[in-house]
């Protein structure tokens, strides 16, 4: 069994007030080992968001099965880091607090979240940012935060939703190249979404492109490029 698989996937949205059904994955099915850095590729609306809140388990497929480890998802858990647009800071907590959310979460003191987020401030270039707060961050940095506090529960998936596509072109190029780099580091999968061909060469070893509505998946390609 792969370590994550999605098995003939169908997602369908309920309008309430219209009373209408829509199809917004119509059977797709992958497979992802450890390693693997998956850039899911295709047109705004095609369902990439839709499937990677799937794997996180914030949605639930209308029917087929999402597995993570051999063990079917139910619900959002610690072994799987999410990573969005907006980097969705706590704009009352510093940035080594905002890292150690899920910490302050579990009733750990502010030492010990303090001493865990070190390494993974250090990791995303943010040393001396520490007692900053979001407001006094840039787009890059902020995404930089939501990063380390992805990391700093150790999941064994990372899943990235245009995580750069709101930042400058210079600061979306270095923050690709910081990915890859930590990608090299990292044991686990990663799944990022991006409507960006450019994107999805430079980041991915793996590319599965997604077609308009109804989302179903056309092409799974493997790219074997060597790393930097
Ligand atoms: P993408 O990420 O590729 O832009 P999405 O996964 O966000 O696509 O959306 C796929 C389709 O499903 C779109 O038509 C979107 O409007 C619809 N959709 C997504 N989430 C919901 C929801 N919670 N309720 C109803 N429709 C939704
Ligand atoms: P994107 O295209 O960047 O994925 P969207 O603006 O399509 O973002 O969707 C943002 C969020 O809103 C999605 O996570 C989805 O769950 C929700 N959403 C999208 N379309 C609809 C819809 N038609 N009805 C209700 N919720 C939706």
């Amino acid at each position: 069994m792969a370590f994550i698989e999605l098995n003939d996937i169908v997602k369908v949205f309920k309008d309430r007030k219209r009373g209408t059904d829509m199809l917004a994955i119509d059977h797709v099915s992958l497979r992802l080992e450890k390693k693997e850095f998956l850039c899911l590729l295709g047109p705004s609306g095609c369902g990439k968001s839709t499937l990677l809140n799937m794997i996180a388990g914030f949605e639930f497929p209308t029917s087929g099965v999402v597995t993570v480890a051999g063990k079917p998802i139910t619900g959002p858990g610690a072994d799987r880091g999410m990573v969005f647009q907006q980097a969705n800071l706590m704009p009352w907590l510093p940035v080594w607090d905002n890292v150690a959310f899920s910490l302050k979460l579990q009733g750990k003191s502010a030492a010990e979240r303090r001493a865990a987020a070190q390494p993974f401030i250090e990791t995303v270039k943010l040393k001396g940012f520490e007692n900053h707060y979001p407001s006094e961050l840039s787009g890059g940095m902020a995404q930089r935060v939501g990063i380390a506090r992805a990391l700093l529960q150790n999941p064994s998936v990372i899943l990235m939703d245009e995580p750069f596509a709101a930042l400058d072109a210079q600061t979306k190029m270095e923050m690709q190249e910081e990915l890859v780099a930590l990608w090299q580091r990292y044991e686990g999968t990663i799944v990022f979404v991006t409507h960006s061909v450019d994107e999805a060469l430079i980041l991915a070893t793996k590319v599965a492109v997604m077609t308009h509505r109804p989302g179903r998946m056309r092409e799974l390609i493997d790219i074997d490029l060597p790393r930097p």
